[in-house]
């Protein structure tokens, strides 16, 4: 499956215009294209699919609006806001969330939640921190939200703030404008973040100037023209105020279609400014798996990939454990000089002064490579017959006439997966992303 991206005049689902796909084979398109959600990869949560070739009736087209009109959220942002006004007058004592509906209560509608779970007594801290207090939408395929454990957090904030920046695009990163909401609150100085993410229920706790409900995935801005300029507005750099976009995108997405949005809102960024600018990049942390590494420099050859290895606080698979650490393969690709990146000494991070930036400690120079070349934080080895740094656990396959596993067959040339390379499976069943 290859995507041809964005196409204007796409068809629209609930999740704004869809992407044209096609089915390859051998690098060659194969059949009809067509158009299929941008933001499900699960057909269970948008089974949206239109031949790019098919005519469409006028009725079903009405009805297809119909249906998406018909699949928005029940309340607008406006209304969530007025809402949450009314909702901090209320005592504690009749603040209630309904954790069914994922939905601030107001007494009128205790009712029609009756036989829901609430949490009640609700604090003004806890709606401060709505991504405690919401449960984190874990479906693999659409969601994946997965949230920084707190020590990953604090330290991309820091960063943030020790490099300069005074604002922050939040891509999908709704626990870091969080904490950068409550730091900036408290601090004498101001740091401020707009959240742009599919997960409206954020729309309950942030102002329009806080949060755009937005799709990564085909750039669509839910709220129209109005939320396109509350984006522009943000990132409109007055009075020296720098600006970085963050994004922590779900690991299952479609890399090409990611890159298309980023530029698009780097292309914001560079527009906002009519001479100053020049040709500069807007600067961008872009938080993803290592081994997604070269097809993200594919689409963005001035980034490069940090040691640092970032924690998820409920991801089985990534999370710093008490004991024996399961190493995450989460990163960040940036296009900020890497020297500029200090990582935490503390955490075993060393400076390699020939690669100029921050390595983990497992990460040898290599003489022959004359680079710091493990790319998952164990030490790596040279191979001289395939002349680069390879996994510990590899080794040198005469009939392949490469660095592979132990067991593997040779006769099997198949192309790999798209994601991590390997063969025998395809990029939806892909071990790395589960
Ligand atoms: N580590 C981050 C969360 C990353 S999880 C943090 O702790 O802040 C991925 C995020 O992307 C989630 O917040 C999810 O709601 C959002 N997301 C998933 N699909 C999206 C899409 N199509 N467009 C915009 N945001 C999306
Ligand atoms: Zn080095
Ligand atoms: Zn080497
Ligand atoms: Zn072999
Ligand atoms: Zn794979």
């Amino acid at each position: 499956l290859a995507l041809l991206g964005p196409a204007p005049g796409a068809p629209c689902c609930p999740h704004g215009p869809a992407l044209l796909f096609v089915k390859t084979s051998q690098g060659k398109e194969e059949g009809r294209r067509f158009y299929a959600c941008s933001a499900c990869r699960d057909r269970k949560d948008c089974n949206f699919f239109q031949w790019e070739d098919e005519k469409v009736s006028e009725t079903r087209l009405a009805a297809r609006e119909e249906y998406n009109r018909n699949h928005q959220p029940s309340f607008t942002h406006r209304q969530n806001m007025d809402r949450y006004k009314n909702f901090v007058l209320l005592p504690s004592s009749k603040r209630r969330f309904c954790q069914e509906c994922q939905q601030l209560l107001l007494p009128a509608e205790w009712e029609k939640h009756s036989d829901h779970q609430f949490l009640c007594d609700i604090t003004t801290a806890q709606l401060k921190s709505p991504s405690q207090l919401l449960y984190p939408l874990e479906n693999k395929k659409t969601n994946a939200q997965y949230l920084f454990a707190d020590r990953s957090c604090q330290f991309l904030l820091n960063l943030l703030i020790d490099l300069g920046f005074r604002r922050v695009l939040s891509v999908g990163t709704p626990r870091l404008h969080e904490m950068i909401q409550s730091k900036s609150s408290q601090e004498e100085f101001s740091i401020r973040s707009l959240l742009l993410d599919i997960d409206f229920r954020y729309s309950q706790f942030y102002t329009e100037d806080e949060f755009c409900h937005y799709n990564m995935f085909n750039h669509h801005f839910f709220g129209g023209e109005a939320a396109l300029e509350t984006c522009r507005k943000f990132l409109y750099e007055e009075n020296g105020e720098r600006v970085i976009m963050v994004a922590d995108p779900p690991f299952g997405g479609l890399v090409e279609a990611l890159a298309s949005s980023f530029k698009k809102l780097m292309a914001m960024w560079r527009e906002t400014e009519k001479e100053g600018h020049d040709n500069k990049e807007m600067p961008m942390f872009w938080i993803f798996p290592y081994f997604f590494e070269s097809r993200i420099l594919d689409f963005f050859p001035s980034f490069s990939m940090m040691d640092y290895q970032v924690d998820y606080e409920n991801h089985a698979l990534y999370k710093h454990g008490k004991t024996g650490r399961r190493q995450s393969p989460v990163r960040i690709f940036t296009n900020l000089t890497p020297s500029m990146i200090v990582l935490p000494e503390e955490e075993g991070y060393r400076f390699c002064t020939v690669c100029q930036r921050y390595v983990s400690s497992g990460n040898q120079h290599c003489e022959i490579c004359n680079s710091c070349t493990s790319k998952d934080g164990r030490r790596w080895k040279h191979c001289v017959l395939c002349k680069k740094c390879v996994k510990p656990s590899w080794f040198h396959c005469n009939n392949c006439n490469c660095c592979t596993l132990q067991k593997h067959s040779c006769d099997k040339t198949d192309v790999g997966c798209f994601v991590c390379g390997k063969a025998g499976h395809k990029r939806s069943a892909c071990p790395s992303l589960s």
